[in-house]
């Protein structure tokens, strides 16, 4: 392969990724990290499957606030991942909250129609994160890892890998939305619960960087939809060697 081809092949990988800005609580946003998650009617705070806790809110996104190039992400509602740190029933660890479909954890989207609802009252959460509002966006190019290029194309040429780790960070570790997934220990998609194909990356949460917290020993988490039934999600995390 010259030079041109494996840039071509390289800008056909590329794809958006938009980190998020954050600042302080904003009284009634609804894009935010932390803080009181909105409920639809009739409903109570989401519980662990496991310790039957309130869960705390890790981030909550309505798509009217993503970038404009990126509405299309996951439909139109609130995205919400909850998530249980309940340290006192180790929840992480017994309830398997690394895995896909793990009940100590739930990922969600509440349809436009059903999004009519109030912020949850306050619950005592131990150790609950200040909430941060949603500011902005910005927009990286991300690349596939290195596996990952491998898993795509089985047969890599050298000067493609090369040029690819040029790129370096590639793809970005952090918190963002779409791009692709910073797998720090294997690429590893789950299948959908429902239709069983390997389900779509959606947004990356990595440890200490918009939410004072830790997968584990400083773990990345990655949130993934069925790209066929848009009410599938789930999420799970790998630790760093
Ligand atoms: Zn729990
Ligand atoms: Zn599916």
């Amino acid at each position: 392969m010259l030079p041109e081809e494996i840039k071509h092949k390289l800008s056909t990988l590329a794809r958006p990724g938009w980190r998020p800005r954050v600042g302080p609580a904003v009284p009634g946003a609804r894009s935010k990290f932390g803080g009181l998650p909105l409920l639809k009617t009739d409903e109570s705070w989401p519980c662990c499957g496991h310790c039957h806790q309130p869960m705390q809110l890790f981030v909550q996104l309505d798509s009217q606030d993503l970038p404009v190039d990126s509405r299309a992400g996951f439909g139109d509602g609130v995205l919400q991942v909850f998530y249980c740190t309940n340290g006192e029933e180790d929840c992480e660890v017994l309830g398997h909250a690394h895995l896909p479909f793990s009940d100590a954890n739930l990922v969600r989207v509440i349809p436009r129609q059903q999004a009519d609802g109030f912020d949850a009252l306050p619950v005592g959460i131990p150790d609950a994160f200040t909430e941060q509002a949603l500011t902005g966006w910005q927009r990286v190019t991300d690349f596939p890892d290195r596996q990952e290029m491998a898993a795509l194309n089985d047969d890599v040429p050298q000067g493609m890998v090369a040029l690819l780790q040029a790129h370096r960070p590639a793809p970005q570790p952090g918190d963002k939305f779409l791009g692709w997934p910073h797998w720090v220990a294997e690429v590893d998609y789950p299948s959908c619960s429902c239709c069983q194909k390997p389900m779509k990356f959606l947004f990356q949460i990595d440890s200490t960087d918009t939410l004072p917290f830790w997968f584990g020993n400083s773990g990345c988490a990655y949130v993934f939809q069925c790209e066929s039934n848009l009410q599938v999600l789930t999420m799970s995390w790998e630790g760093r060697p």
